[in-house]
């Protein structure tokens, strides 16, 4: 159960994958979201990774004490558009189970 969130950047239209954040049927939780920008993507991951899985860069990480902060308050977060450099904002966009 968690939450499933997205991310759009307004500058270059952009968006991630609607990442589920929380914890799976078989208990592992994912909570993190990492952002790469030579891969240009965001993920979840379920540990910290300081870098990228598929490319081996350095990523940049959103844990999930901040991520969950933000979505329960309504707030949205905005972070560095991986592809254009603009702003990012994400959101809750419903749960999942
Ligand atoms: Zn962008
Ligand atoms: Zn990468």
């Amino acid at each position: 159960m968690g939450v499933l969130v997205k991310g759009l950047c307004k500058d270059c239209k952009y968006s991630t994958q609607h990442l589920k954040l929380g914890s799976g049927q078989n208990f592992t939780s994912k909570d993190r979201v990492i952002i790469c920008d030579s891969c240009k993507e965001a993920f979840v991951v379920d540990r910290e990774m300081e870098k990228c899985p598929t490319c081996a860069q350095p990523v940049r990480t959103l844990d999930r004490d901040y991520m969950e902060k933000k979505i329960y308050d309504k707030e949205t977060h905005r972070t560095k558009c991986p592809k254009c450099g603009g702003s990012l904002v994400f959101d809750a966009i419903g749960k999942w189970d």
